[in-house]
């Protein structure tokens, strides 16, 4: 079959959300697309917590490619409205620190809420969403093929070839093969790409879940207890405890919920945290119960489906481009699921590999040079996820410095945010590809925008809790410092509250973003943040009054429908 001229422009392995938001991309824009997934839609799959950056990724990719579809995703109202109603609300991330056989603190606790300004997010119903996206890849022109499990990939001079049930089944020929299978890609396995041992410093095991009866946190501590702003349950709840999380992430978290499921996942460094002799529901069951606090969570909880347990889960690859071939999302590496840095980090390289590849079809040139800054995109992603989380897991081991690394991570997200937000606007008023530019080159440092004082801050946080984690340096003691640092920076906005003694959650109301509006064009501010302050939450308050991205009617409908007596013929399955 080899030497057969390509049926396709590009054959791209896995329908999951990477393959198919980039199978859309590139059918929409000419490409003669082929999707191929070993399994059928609808089928589960997690990944489910959409940041506010990953949102606003997601509208940058529906501007750039013309995928209205993609932009209807970036937020909860159109996400429920026009995909699924199976999608939960993602208003907040928060964080509660437990201690085995002590009750859970109050004051240990924070969340990050980008405010009122930015539209709400959502839990992504991962079986709806995906077979949604591959419907749009194939309403655009894609075709696809489903129950295709690709055993081999054979890469020539003049296309790809794949093969599929061991050479017995249907074989396909492509000019471009984009591998996004996840871990098992077999493009990984036939050029032996996987890097043995690891470069990741990062280690961790995971069991996962989708639950039924999942109770609200707020409902199951004393009402002096509860000290969040937004309700713990209106967005992904991360439990901390030395060593590892929880995530707790519900579809059925607003009024018009019909889907009572409820995704959970405890996540372990394997050294404090070695794997029992028991089953995964044993092992779940021991460590909730080892916890006062988090026990009652899911005292009636009971799963939904088996339980996954992974053993150690990261990986990397030596090498994700080629002449012809790229592999990416899953497919490339794997680090761990705090702080979502997977569907980011799928979003940021579906950006910048889809233009590229299209002009290379276009030159009918594959050359490996036109996609080296994909890879160059892909591996300093994993490097920084890697270091990212690690430090959040060495910062588990004391709540102070758990709390002063996430607000130092928290102010790159957000500064990070207003940067992509002030790009999306620019490109959409004028469409030229520089204003995109410069997210791309910052994507490599997790969108953090390039200003070297925010960089060196990160930098030294991550230094003192390396210190940590070599015993250096004491926890409590080094979180109390990286606070000092944080405070004293004249780059953080206020109405966030970075670096404030006791402040537990991170948003701003209206009065707040007031005070940050007029901090930005004070003078005691550094002119390139106050600018990118000031131009990125106007750009937000246009969109909010526009209401471009938003039908006003479903955002009226999901306000309207929490309300006690006028609410219920809008809610579909009673109150929560
Ligand atoms: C437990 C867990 C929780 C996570 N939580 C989050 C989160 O909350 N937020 C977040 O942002 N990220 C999260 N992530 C990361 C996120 O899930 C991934 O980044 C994202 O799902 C990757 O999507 P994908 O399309 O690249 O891969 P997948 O969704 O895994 O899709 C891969 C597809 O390839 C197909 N396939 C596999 N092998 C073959 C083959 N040989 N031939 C043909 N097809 C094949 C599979 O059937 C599948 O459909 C999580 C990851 C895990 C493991």
């Amino acid at each position: 079959m080899t030497g057969k001229t390509p049926q396709y422009d590009v054959a791209i392995l896995g329908a999951g959300l990477t393959g198919a938001a980039l199978a859309g991309c590139l059918a929409r824009n000419g490409a003669k697309v082929l999707i191929l997934d070993s399994g059928t839609h609808p089928r589960f799959s997690t990944g489910e917590s959409v940041t506010p950056y990953a949102a606003v990724l997601l509208r940058i990719l529906s501007e750039r490619y013309g995928v209205p579809e993609l932009s209807l995703l970036s937020n909860f109202e159109s996400t429920q409205e026009r995909v699924s109603s199976h999608c939960g609300l993602n208003r907040t991330s928060g964080y509660l620190y437990h201690r085995p056989g002590m009750r859970q603190n109050p004051v240990e606790s924070a969340q990050f809420s980008p405010g009122s300004l930015f539209q709400d997010g959502s839990h992504f119903f991962r079986q709806d969403t995906d077979s949604w996206l591959v419907n749009t890849a194939v309403a655009y022109g894609a075709d696809i093929r489903q129950q295709q499990r690709i055993t081999d990939v054979a890469v020539g001079e003049d296309g790809v070839t794949l093969s599929t049930g061991d050479g017995k089944g249907p074989v396909f020929r492509a000019r471009f093969v984009v591998d996004t299978s996840g871990p098992a890609s077999p493009l990984a396995d036939r050029l032996e790409l996987r890097e043995e041992p690891t470069r990741l410093r990062h280690r961790s095991r995971s069991l996962y879940n989708h639950m039924l009866g999942v109770r609200p946190y707020e409902e199951t501590v004393a009402a002096g207890d509860q000290r969040a702003r937004v309700p713990w349950s209106q967005g992904t709840l991360h439990h901390l405890f030395e060593g590892g999380w929880m995530w707790v992430i519900p579809f059925d978290n607003h009024p018009r919920a019909t889907n009572p499921l409820c995704s959970v996942g405890l996540v372990l460094d394997p050294e404090v945290h070695p794997e029992p002799g028991c089953s995964p529901e044993e092992e779940f069951r021991s460590f909730v119960a080892r916890y006062p606090d988090l026990a009652p969570q899911f005292r009636d909880a009971r799963p939904a489906r088996e339980w996954t347990r992974t053993g150690t889960q990261q990986y990397s690859s030596k090498q994700t481009v080629g002449y012809r071939w790229c592999v990416t999302g899953a497919a490339a590496g794997y680090v761990d699921e705090l702080h979502s840095c997977g569907l980011t980090a799928s979003l940021q390289t579906v950006g910048a590999l889809g233009w590229r590849l299209l002009d290379a079809l276009r030159a009918d040139d594959f050359a490996v040079e036109r996609f080296s800054d994909v890879q160059e995109l892909e591996q300093s992603l994993l490097d920084f996820n890697d270091s990212l989380v690690a430090a959040a897991f060495t910062s588990t081991a004391d709540w102070e410095l758990w709390d002063s690394w996430f607000q130092v991570w928290s102010l790159g997200q957000l500064l990070g945010l207003l940067d992509a937000r002030l790009a999306l606007s620019k490109y959409a008023e004028n469409h030229r590809a520089e204003e995109l530019a410069g997210l791309e080159r910052c994507a490599p440092a997790g969108g953090m925008p390039d200003y070297p004082p925010l960089r060196e801050l990160f930098t030294r946080a991550e230094r003192l809790v390396r210190d940590v984690r070599t015993g250096d340096r004491d926890p409590r003691e080094s979180g109390l410092e990286l606070m000092r640092v944080l405070r004293s920076a004249d780059f953080t906005p206020p109405g966030y509250g970075f670096g404030e003694p006791g402040r537990r959650h991170h948003g701003m109301s209206p009065a707040q973003t007031l005070t940050t509006l007029r901090w930005a064009r004070s003078s005691r501010v550094p002119g390139e943040i106050g600018a990118l302050t000031y131009e990125g939450l106007t750009a937000l308050l246009r969109d909010r009054v526009s209401r471009k991205d938003v039908a006003l009617k479903d955002q009226l409908t999901h306000a309207v429908a929490g309300l006690p007596l006028v609410g219920r013929p809008l809610r579909v399955s009673g109150p929560k």
